[in-house]
């Protein structure tokens, strides 16, 4: 782990970012200045089927609104590992994948979909792991000469990771604490897809690694992801560098029922989004804080909330203010609940005075 703090924020432009990715963009870059760091924006774009058009520029629309630059990434020039959008380093990541084949952690799969459809027919709770990959189509099941000349004729493949059958994978997460899984509830995940990207999981261990990442902040939407993440840092050689984790607690619908989602848009009577979206393909608009007259300073102020709280009486909280007061320990494991009538009273208070 490099010893200077450094943090990313990573979405995948799939659609406008909700208030809860600016409240982990926010999390990041507070604990970043806190601790005299850097706060780097990723693009993680490697499933090029659902990006969004617009989405990756809104997202570095919001951080400008809200005041909460990166130091580095992508719209914010170019840093010393540029480029910061994954598919414009797509090149980087095969020799990861390479690498892991060679010592024997990944290997190649040529199943078909069909395939797969039939493993997954004679078996409801079908996973690609220790116990089934011996009926797949695979480098562990073919021969030598069938592997180089399937490869050779350019034949489909993926790249899997091979994870033992029962092996427990323990990290300690800065919001959670100990975290045991054991491999027999993981599957091989793909690393490397068919049309050479990386999947979300290869290319986000292989940047945080390459980009000195120091501490991974992220949603408790990826706490799941977290121990395959852990064994490709070993598999890769990368254990002593691996960042610390910490998983922010959900944010939640108004009555606690389910995860604030995208989706809500304006259906729940507020808006989701910090700034108004048009959705390209239907032309439908999502309101925005920004257009209903929110000031960035009490979104920020109201989304630092959502899931932390400095352990005092005072709400109030300039930007200065929330990074002197910031710090991992004292955010909440539980879901957060969104709050609108507590929206309103921030902006209320930020607007008199
Ligand atoms: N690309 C992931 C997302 O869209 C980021 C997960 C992470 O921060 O590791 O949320």
């Amino acid at each position: 782990m490099s010893t200077k703090v450094r943090v990313r924020f990573a979405p995948s432009p799939t659609g406008p970012l909700h208030i809860g990715g600016v409240r982990t963009a926010l999390y990041n870059y507070l604990f970043a200045k806190k601790n005299g760091g850097d706060f780097i924006l990723r693009i993680e774009d490697t499933d090029q089927n659902r990006l969004v058009p617009g989405a990756e520029q809104y997202v570095i629309d919001t951080l400008k609104w809200v005041g909460i630059e990166p130091n580095e990434g992508t719209g914010y020039g170019d840093g010393p590992h540029a480029p910061y959008r994954q598919s414009d380093r797509k090149d980087t990541y095969r020799q990861y994948a390479e690498q892991l084949l060679q010592a024997g952690f990944a290997y190649y799969a040529f199943d078909t979909e069909a395939d797969l459809e039939q493993m997954k027919a004679t078996n409801a709770n079908f996973k690609y792991d220790a116990n089934t990959r011996e009926l797949g189509k695979n480098s562990l099941t073919l021969s030598k000469e069938e592997v180089e000349k399937r490869l050779s004729e350019k034949e489909h493949y993926v790249i899997r990771i091979k994870l033992p059958a029962d092996e427990d994978v323990k990290f300690y997460d800065e919001i959670r604490g100990w975290v045991i899984v054991n491999t027999s509830q993981m599957d091989d995940k793909v690393l490397l897809k068919s049309d050479g990207m990386p999947t979300y999981h290869l290319a986000n261990v292989c940047d945080d690694y390459v980009m000195q990442i120091s501490h991974v902040i992220r949603g408790e939407e990826w706490l799941p992801s977290a121990p395959l993440h852990v064994m490709l840092y070993r598999y890769l050689g990368w254990e002593k560098s691996m960042p610390k984790f910490a998983h922010l607690p959900l944010l939640l619908k108004p009555d606690g029922n389910g995860k604030l989602s995208k989706r809500d848009g304006d259906r729940l009577g507020f808006p989701v989004f910090p700034l108004e979206w048009t959705d390209p393909k239907t032309n439908e608009i999502s309101s925005g804080y920004k257009q209903k007259g929110y000031l960035p300073e009490a979104v920020l102020n109201m989304l630092a909330f959502l899931g932390w709280n400095p352990g005092t009486e005072q709400e109030i909280f300039s930007k200065e203010e929330l990074i002197e007061a910031f710090s991992l320990e004292n955010i909440h494991k539980a879901g957060a609940k969104f709050d609108f009538e507590k929206a309103k009273w921030f902006n209320a208070e930020y607007i008199k005075n």
